[in-house]
């Protein structure tokens, strides 16, 4: 995964869609939108675009990529980045690889990196397992929750990973543990120099047993927690800023510093939190980063807090 910035076309589209498909039987979308593809419903054309539906296909199209130079993007659902209106230059493959294996005595869950949260969730809680509740409203992958350490509910990734399966730049595969994934809040190698260029094939969770009503009740619980509290239902990408170190909650500084509300173009600050960017419809992703430029500037005015962004802006906003 490497070089998405590049303003120039890229050349070797051609070539590389039909050896993708030739290779790995992939169908190849040329030139596909990927506001379709992100939550916040914003972003301009990928120059390829494929699904990976299982771990061979997820392996094969990482050595292929590495072993040719192509720039490869892995995406998830795409729920914790706003991609730039000119798009991405390269491949973006996204993760479908939904397999899981079960070991009920020893309470884990080894899962492929494409299976959505939610669905994590509910394999878990059906099998009578605790722990995984909190992944039930987060509209990621596990992989992408590795990524970025997700967490909700007194829950994260951090707490429950025994283990990562990963393919190296290289395009050798090898296994680490939860340390090794140096998981942080809303972090991970992953998002550093040492983990750029690795890919998640998979994680092994490990869980505890619970009664079956208890967790049910959980899961409700965490339901009605985020219809109440979260604008639920219009395209967003989750909050926007970190919480800092020891302060008030992103959140309130936002809030304190008058932001709700605020508009440009289709994108405005939910009335409803603070810390979430919303689609209103028609919004571009210029409209998000200058919005959320905006809030940054204005919590820095108001108290002198240099907020950290939490959502990733990736490929072209200007050319
Ligand atoms: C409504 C809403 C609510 C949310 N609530 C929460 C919440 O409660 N808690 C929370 O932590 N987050 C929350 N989020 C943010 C988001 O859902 C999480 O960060 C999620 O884990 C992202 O997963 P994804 O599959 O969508 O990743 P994507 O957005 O597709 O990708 C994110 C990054 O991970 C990389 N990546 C993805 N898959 C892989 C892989 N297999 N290998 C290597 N790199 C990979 C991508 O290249 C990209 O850089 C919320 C978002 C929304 C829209």
């Amino acid at each position: 995964m490497s070089d998405l910035g590049r303003v120039q076309p890229w050349s070797d589209a051609e070539v590389a869609a039909r050896e993708l498909e030739r290779r790995l039987s992939l169908k190849v979308m040329r030139n596909e939108p990927l506001a379709g593809h992100t939550t916040m419903r914003v972003g301009g054309p990928a120059d390829l675009l494929v699904t990976i539906r299982d771990r061979f296909a997820l392996r094969g199209i990482v050595r292929l990529a590495a072993a040719r130079g192509w720039p490869l993007r892995i995406l998830g659902r795409g729920s914790n980045v706003v991609v730039g209106d000119h798009g991405l230059r390269g491949i973006v493959a996204l993760n479908r690889s939904a397999g899981y294996e079960l070991d009920p005595v020893q309470g884990t869950v080894s899962f492929d990196s494409g299976i959505p949260m939610a669905k994590a969730s509910t394999i878990a809680a059906d099998a009578g397992l605790t722990g995984l509740e909190f992944a039930l409203a987060i509209p990621g992958n596990i992989g992408g929750a590795i990524w970025a350490n997700a967490g909700a509910h007194g829950g994260d990734m951090a707490g429950i990973t025994q283990s990562i399966t990963l393919l190296r730049a290289d395009g050798s595969e090898g296994e680490i543990t939860a340390p090794e994934a140096q998981f942080g809040y809303r972090d991970s190698r992953f998002k550093r120099p040492e983990g750029r260029g690795e890919v998640i094939l998979g994680a092994t969770v490990y869980l505890r047993a619970g009664a079956p009503d208890v967790i049910k009740e959980r899961l409700e619980e965490i339901r009605r927690w985020r219809r109440e509290h979260q604008p639920l239902g219009v395209p967003s990408a989750g909050s926007v800023f970190r919480n800092p170190p020891n302060q008030l909650s992103a959140g309130a500084l936002l809030d304190a510093a008058g932001v709700k509300g605020l508009r440009i173009g289709g994108a405005e600050v939910s009335t409803m939190h603070a810390n979430w960017i919303l689609n209103r419809g028609g919004a571009t992703a210029a409209d998000i980063k200058a919005l959320h430029d905006a809030c940054r500037d204005a919590v820095l005015a108001h108290n002198g807090i240099a907020l950290e962004t939490e959502i990733a802006f990736i490929g072209e906003f200007a050319r």
